[in-house]
This record gives C-alpha cells, sequence and structure tokens, in this order.
C-alpha cells in the first residue's frame, strides 16, 4: 500500500473529529471527537457529552458506535473504523473489542486512562481482534493542543475523567 494517500486521508478524518473535540471543549466537556467512517464516508460523528447527560457512560468513542450500530442495525461493526482524537479508556477499547471493528485511528496519548498502550495494553490483549488495525498518533500535536486547553482548568479537569 502506498502509505502517503493513506495518511492523507486519515488526517483529514481526523480534522473531523477534532471538530468534534472543540465542540466538546465549548459545552464545557472534556475535549474528545470521535468519528465511524465506513467506505470512507463518516456514518456517525459525536464527542464527549458525560456533563450534559449526567451519564458517565457518555464518551465520544461509546456514542459514535452506539450511533453507527443503530443505523446499520447490527452490533457487529466490521469494515467500520473508529476515529477518535484521544486514546481511548478502558471501558471504550470494551466497547471495541466487542464491535469487531476492522480500524481504530487515534490522535494523542492519553496518560491516565489511555488503554491501548499507555495505561493498560489492549492493543496487544488477546481479546482484540487480530484483524483490527491500529494507528495511533494521527495528528498527534492538534490533539494534544485540544486537550491542553482543558487542563488549563485544573479544578474542571479533576471532575471530568
Ligand atoms: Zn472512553
Amino acid at each position: 500500500m502506498n502509505d502517503k494517500p493513506h495518511l492523507a486521508k486519515m488526517r483529514r478524518l481526523m480534522r473531523e473529529a477534532l471538530i468534534e473535540a472543540e465542540k466538546a471543549l465549548s459545552e464545557g466537556e472534556f475535549p474528545v471527537g470521535a468519528l465511524i467512517v465506513k467506505d470512507g464516508n463518516i456514518i456517525a460523528r459525536d464527542h464527549n457529552r458525560k456533563e450534559q447527560t449526567g451519564d458517565p457512560t457518555a464518551h465520544g468513542e461509546i456514542l459514535v458506535i452506539r450511533k453507527a450500530a443503530s443505523l446499520l442495525k447490527d452490533w457487529r461493526l466490521p469494515g467500520c473504523e473508529l476515529y477518535t482524537t484521544a486514546e481511548p479508556c478502558p471501558m471504550c477499547m470494551g466497547a471495541v473489542i466487542q464491535t469487531r471493528l476492522s480500524k481504530l485511528v487515534y490522535g494523542a496519548a492519553e496518560k491516565r486512562f489511555g488503554a491501548v498502550e499507555t495505561t493498560a495494553q489492549l492493543a496487544h490483549h488477546p481479546m482484540l481482534s487480530n484483524h483490527i488495525e491500529i494507528y495511533p498518533g494521527i495528528l498527534e500535536l492538534e490533539c494534544e493542543a485540544v486537550m491542553r486547553q482543558c487542563f488549563c482548568r485544573p479544578a474542571q479537569e479533576s471532575q471530568r475523567r
């Protein structure tokens, strides 16, 4: 595979996830945005909504997985790709394991809850399908910058995640 167009496509899609992260920030949420992409098209997009919903499971990744499953009328999401601006937490990796997604693309590593490789290494766990491709660090700096805007407000941040 020629890597260049492949990377350019992932960066273009990550920019859309970043737009969602910015929305989260403006709504007082921890800024993580997520997408589900199928056949090159965004079929679901959302961001963290824990504060607005009072739902501890309302992470952007979970919300887009639910939307995509509902749209496709199937809990299995083979051929679907999850884009998220931050490394998924253990809960979201649990959802990734359940869905049989074919690709996970994320931006910034997450120091406290990142469960792909930072605090737990689920990327290498036998529960995860061998068929999933994982691409960390796509638009990493931009994704980190959005999160840092939230970290500038430590009193709020400590309550968010
Ligand atoms: Zn999560």
